[in-house]
C-alpha cells in the first residue's frame, strides 16, 4: 500500500508551494488534482461546452486524456499531447473551473484517476476533497487554511510575476464566488475533513508551513 498525504485548502492558501516543497524533500510524487480540473475546464472553454450541456461534457470527459509528467523538475501536464501547464492557469480558466468542478460526471471520471495515481506510488496530494472524498483513510491528512484577504494578496503578487494584469478587487471578488461554489456544491463539497489536522498559514511563512507540516509526516512515516 503506498502511503498518502492528503493536502485540502482554499485557493491562493500556498498549497501548490507548500506540497512541491514537501515532495521534493520527502520524495513523494507530487499530485494537483487542481490542475486536473484545470484541464477539464480549459477542454470545456475551447470546445463551448457549458457546464449546464451534460451530453457535451460526456462526450468531452470520454475523449479527453491527461498525464501529469515532469520537466526541469516542475510538473507538467498533458492534455491530449499537448503541454497546457500555463494555459490552465488562466483568469479566464480560474473564473469557470468551479462551475465544471461541481458537475457529477466530471468527479466520476477525475477521482478513480486521482486514487488511481495515488495508489501507484507514495503520493503527496492536493485539492479540495482529498482528506473527504479521494483519500478518506490517508496517512496524513492537512487541511491547510488562510485568511480570504491574504489569499487574494498572495494570489494578486502571483499574477502581477506573471504578468497577469487583474486587479486586487477582481482577484478577491473571482475568490468570494469560487469558494461559494466548492462549499456549496452538492458533490464532494469543499469542507475539512473532521480528522485532518488544521495549520493556519495566515500569519505563517512558507519555510515555517513547511517544517510544520514535514514534521508531521516524519512522525507518521517513523523517519
Ligand atoms: O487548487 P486549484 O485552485 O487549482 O483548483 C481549481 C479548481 O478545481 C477549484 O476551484 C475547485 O473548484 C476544483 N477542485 C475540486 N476538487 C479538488 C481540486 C480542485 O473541486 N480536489
Amino acid at each position: 500500500m503506498s502511503f498518502i498525504v492528503a493536502i485540502d485548502g482554499p485557493a491562493g492558501c500556498g498549497k501548490g508551494t507548500i506540497t512541491k516543497i514537501l515532495a521534493s524533500k520527502l520524495n513523494l510524487v507530487n499530485i494537483d488534482t487542481g490542475a486536473m480540473y484545470r484541464c477539464v475546464a480549459l477542454e470545456a472553454l475551447r470546445k463551448n461546452v457549458l457546464e449546464s450541456d451534460i451530453e457535451g461534457l460526456k462526450k468531452l470527459l470520454e475523449s479527453i486524456d491527461i498525464k501529469i509528467a515532469e520537466k526541469d523538475n516542475k510538473p507538467q501536464y498533458i492534455l491530449n499531447e499537448e503541454d497546457v501547464t500555463e494555459a490552465i492557469r488562466s483568469p479566464e480558466v480560474d473564473s469557470v473551473v468551479a462551475k465544471y468542478a461541481a458537475v457529477k460526471i466530471v468527479r466520476d471520471k477525475l477521482t478513480p484517476m486521482q486514487r488511481k495515481i495515488g495508489n501507484e506510488k507514495d503520493s503527496i496530494m492536493e485539492g479540495r476533497d482529498i482528506g473527504t472524498v479521494v483519500f478518506p483513510n490517508a496517512d496524513v491528512k492537512i487541511f491547510l487554511d488562510c485568511s480570504l484577504e491574504e489569499r487574494a494578496r498572495r494570489r494578486y503578487k502571483q499574477n502581477l510575476e506573471k504578468g497577469i494584469n487583474e486587479s486586487y478587487e477582481e482577484v478577491l471578488d473571482g475568490m468570494i464566488k469560487r469558494h461559494k461554489l466548492e462549499t456549496e456544491r452538492e458533490i464532494a463539497p469543499f469542507v475539512k475533513a473532521e480528522d485532518s489536522i488544521l495549520v493556519d498559514s495566515t500569519h505563517m511563512s512558507i519555510e515555517e508551513v513547511v517544517n510544520e507540516i514535514e514534521k508531521i509526516i516524519r512522525r507518521k512515516r517513523n523517519d
